[in-house]
């Protein structure tokens, strides 16, 4: 196969690892910065040009595009699509992942577990947005908030109300949701490939925080998950229409909940954690599935 994988950074671990694991199979695969490329869009003939050429006989294209480049780059993988070139995921699929309040309503809608969740946008309703949210402890987050920063725990209901009127005044949408206290600084981060659950781990926060975050100093170790989450993380994979993803769980007391689902799962802290070569499995996937044209939507 001719792989392109949409990437700004060559240098990061999963970037690295995929570029190998397709190069061990036998693969040709090249690193195409997303935001350089640009296109023709004119009817029933799709081209992306890439450093003065036009980019030709691809069969499937990785998109590792970044949150902050989320509208750009899924435009591009849309053309990729548009012609024919098979995705590991498809553009639509990372456009619901990537809006928070839009995959939880898809959650929501397919009956996966989820914390009770409350987001508004008129700062003058903080008093009722507390109203329908509960009581403290709640957690307040950030819409736009990545690897645990603008995530914030309110321990009183004074103090959730001055957390939400100062993200407020930032004119950034947030949301209130149930702290899951029974997690114990802990989430559970499912490796879902085609369906099926290929890897798990655990994340466990620095001592005295309830983020798990790596980032934040949180440590990874391979977890066993229960029938229960394993169906869950799959449910949601498929929720959103990914056919290669993580799912963020924490566990509480009346079973899994999700809280998110991440287009391009970080690899490094589960392929240590768990000794599996997980861009094995996702190269293979696409060697299982990338033929011409068969994407499910070609962006629609
Ligand atoms: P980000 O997307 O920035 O990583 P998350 O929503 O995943 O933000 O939150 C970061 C961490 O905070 C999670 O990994 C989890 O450990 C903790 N956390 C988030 N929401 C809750 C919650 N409702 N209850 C308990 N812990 C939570
Ligand atoms: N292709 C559909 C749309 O963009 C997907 C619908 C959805 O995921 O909500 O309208």
């Amino acid at each position: 196969m001719k792989i392109a994988m949409l990437a700004r950074n060559p240098n990061l671990y999963s970037h690295k690892r995929l570029v190998e694991a397709a190069e061990a199979r036998g693969h040709e695969i090249n690193i195409i910065d997303t935001l350089r490329c640009y296109m023709n869009i004119a009817s029933r003939r799709p081209e992306i040009y890439y450093n003065g050429e036009k980019l030709k006989g691809y069969n499937a294209v990785i998109p590792r595009i970044g949150a902050s480049v989320t509208f750009y780059g899924t435009a591009v993988l849309r053309q990729f699509e548009m012609m024919g070139v098979y995705p590991l995921n498809e553009s639509v699929a990372i456009g619901r992942s990537r809006d928070k309040l839009r995959s939880m309503q898809l959650l929501a809608r397919d009956g996966i577990g989820l914390p009770v969740t409350t987001f508004a946008h008129d700062p003058k309703q903080t008093e009722e947005v507390l109203k329908v949210a509960g009581s403290a402890p709640l957690v307040i987050k950030l819409l736009e908030g990545t690897q645990g920063m603008g995530v914030v725990l309110a321990d009183s209901d004074r103090s959730a109300k001055s957390v939400i009127e100062a993200f407020r005044a930032t004119k950034t949408n947030i949301l209130v949701q149930e702290f899951i206290k029974e997690a114990g600084g802990t989430d559970i981060r499912a490796i879902v490939i085609g369906g099926r659950v290929v890897a798990a781990m655990k994340r466990t926060g620095a001592e005295g925080e309830f983020r798990s975050n790596l980032h934040r100093g949180g440590s990874a170790q391979i977890i066993k998950l229960s029938p229960e989450e394993r169906s869950t993380a799959v449910r949601a994979a498929k929720s959103m229409g990914l056919n290669a993803c993580g799912v963020d769980m924490l566990r509480a007391n009346h079973g899994p909940v999700v809280m998110e689902v991440n287009s391009s799962p970080g690899l490094e802290g589960v392929e240590k954690a768990t000794g599996l070569d997980i861009a094995g499995m996702m190269i293979e996937f696409l060697e299982k599935n990338a033929e011409k044209g068969s994407t499910k939507t070609k962006g629609k």
